[in-house]
């Protein structure tokens, strides 16, 4: 990737860059020089930068180690991702993200250009259309590619029922459960309508995004990154922790975690209670 002046997207000023690591430091992430940051949950709560964030960014720029956003949003692509980052205060730029909608261009299942019926956002709907031809009806498709848009209908799930009571495929952008917001609430995941779409077909999706093997590997790929030196932050066991670990990088679960719903739950490398922890593991304390 080429070197970028992110400090200058938001206008912050970098410390000196005397955050290196030594060997006699208490810092068992020292020697990663890639950091994959989780978005919902663990950078941000809805329109809430977390605690420490924006700081755990800069400093990691700053001692010369890459910093991407791994994230499993369904409705966004890297552009809108990067946009979001700036306006709370986090200097990105779009090479920094990776979403699922970005990995659904590598995956074998578009490489014969299926016809495919698509649930999401207009704007996830414009990059699957470049990838792939779009059925003009739910009846002619032969994937059915879903995502998150909360203008949900009875109608769209009847209309994306069709394609696997016909023997279509099934691709989720992600089979989160569900997403936090801020104040504690959640949302309904993209996961949470695939299993409405499975109980009903019995029809079970490939996953795009985290946990998925080919997720992480686009993502190492994209950051021209060794897993051996990379670290997976999230707060997420069986999204972020179980996804980083089977492509041999090191993880992070920030916060309290949501229980894994695997046998034998995933266990993290580190577990902290929030992002300025997580400085501490690489950095070491200021
Ligand atoms: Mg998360």
């Amino acid at each position: 990737m080429k070197s970028i002046d992110h400090a200058s997207l938001v206008g912050e000023v970098a410390p000196p860059a005397d955050v290196a690591p030594g060997p006699n430091r208490a810092c068992p992430l020292a020697d990663v020089d890639t950091v994959f940051l989780d978005l919902d949950g663990c950078v941000w709560f809805g329109d809430r930068l977390a605690d420490g964030a924006s700081e755990l960014v800069r400093d990691l720029r700053a001692s010369g180690r890459r910093v991407g956003f791994v994230t499993n949003t369904s409705n966004r692509r890297a552009t809108q991702v990067a946009d979001k980052l700036r306006r709370l205060g986090v200097a990105a730029v779009d090479d920094d993200v990776v979403t699922p909608v970005e990995a659904l261009a590598a995956h074998a299942w578009l490489r014969a250009r299926p016809r495919v019926w698509f649930f999401g956002p207009p704007e996830v709907r414009e990059v699957v259309a470049g990838l792939t031809v779009m059925a003009d009806r739910p009846e002619e498709a032969e994937l059915l590619v879903l995502g998150r848009d909360p203008s949900l209908t009875y109608a769209d799930l009847t209309d994306a029922l069709q394609v696997l009571v016909r023997g279509g495929r099934f691709l989720a952008l992600n089979v989160d459960p569900r997403l936090p917001v801020d104040g504690g609430r959640m949302l309904p995941g993209t996961g949470a309508l695939a299993a409405a779409l499975t109980y009903a077909s019995g029809v079970r999706p490939e996953v795009v995004g985290k946990p998925s093997r080919g997720f992480f590997e686009t993502v190492l790929r994209h950051f021209d990154a060794g897993p051996e030196r990379a670290v997976m932050v999230g707060d997420t066991l069986d999204a972020d922790i179980v996804g980083g670990a089977a492509v041999g990088m090191r993880t992070v679960l920030v916060g309290q975690g949501s229980p894994s719903a695997l046998d034998p739950a995933p266990v993290p490398d580190h577990h902290v209670t929030d992002l300025r922890a997580v400085r501490g593991l690489i950095l070491g304390s200021p």
